[in-house]
């Protein structure tokens, strides 16, 4: 069985807590070991961080997100670094940059109900903050960005980075901009999302990623693939949108060994490696519980 590794995801959303325990069963079935679980906001951290005791295979990971950044309460920083620090397994994320959620969205859209947009500034000021927390205590930061790479590469290069290395989770700015982020520490993971026509230049970029910064990921319970390729159907969510089941990450292994013209094996061993590197190494001799072990043939 391909050794399945989930680099970005959010099992904490509600949409996935009644489906938890059949989830557990489903993602030890296809041979998963391991899945980075991101709070995105103050609320989110203790939950993680309470499914990270229950489920082994989760790989706790605390940030605000820039969607989140605007409703910060004045203790966020010290609840940051008490929930990051309480784990040595913990990382920070999930946090960064989003323009479109400033500029590019529409007035009404559901999604903003109370929210307050924070302007691109202070979500600059918020996500350095945190990329130096990462820095201190040298955890894998993962970042969101979206039509804001400009700027990530200011803050990037403006700010100390954790000497492991980052994540830029389902990376969509240009291929250009692939070897500028990689020779800072970058590593990029692959999402589903590029199959659709209007994120097609994603494809170009993941054919750009040097191999040994290669990921996946699901973000579940977001981004579904198509429903042709959908193996695990859990149906909708209130918004109508389709929930994405974490065990969908065998369908971005695929689809990304499709892209890049590799067989599934050697992409899967590579992508093992990677993720082992980024976010289960003793970097500096912290004691890492595994992932799960492969199940008994
Ligand atoms: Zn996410």
């Amino acid at each position: 069985m391909t050794p399945l590794y989930d680099a970005h995801f959010h099992l904490q959303f509600d949409s996935l807590g009644p489906h938890l325990g059949a989830l557990d069963a489903d993602l030890r079935g296809i041979g998963y070991r391991a899945g980075v679980v991101n709070g995105t906001n103050e609320d989110e951290w203790p939950v993680v961080a309470q499914l990270s005791r229950r489920f082994p295979w989760v790989v706790p990971s605390h940030g605000l997100h820039p969607w989140d950044c605007g409703n910060r309460t004045s203790a966020w920083q010290t609840r940051l670094r008490a929930a990051v620090t309480a784990d040595d397994r913990a990382h920070v994320g999930e946090i960064g940059l989003d323009r479109w959620i400033v500029e590019g969205v529409r007035p009404g859209d559901p999604r903003l109900a109370g929210l307050r947009v924070a302007p691109l500034d202070e979500q600059a000021e918020v996500f350095a903050w945190q990329l130096a927390l990462a820095a201190e205590f040298n955890r894998t930061a993962s970042i969101h960005c979206t039509q804001a790479f400009g700027v990530l590469l200011e803050v990037l290069r403006t700010t100390a980075l954790p000497a492991r290395g980052f994540l830029l989770h389902g990376y969509g700015g240009p291929a250009e901009m692939v070897k500028t982020f990689a020779d800072l520490g970058a590593y990029f993971s692959y999402n589903v999302e590029a199959l659709q026509p209007r994120h097609a230049a994603q494809l170009a970029s993941f054919k750009a990623v040097p191999a040994d910064r290669l990921l996946v990921e699901t973000d579940a319970p977001v981004k579904a693939p198509p429903p042709e390729r959908n193996r695990f159907p859990l149906g909708s969510d209130a918004d109508g949108s389709t929930i994405n089941h974490p065990g969908n990450i065998a369908v971005a292994y695929d689809a990304l060994a499709e892209l890049r013209g590799v067989a599934l094996p050697p992409l899967a061993a590579q992508v093992e490696e990677n993720f082992r590197r980024l976010f289960l190494s003793d970097a500096d001799s912290r004691p890492r519980r595994e992932p799960l072990a492969p199940a008994p043939a």
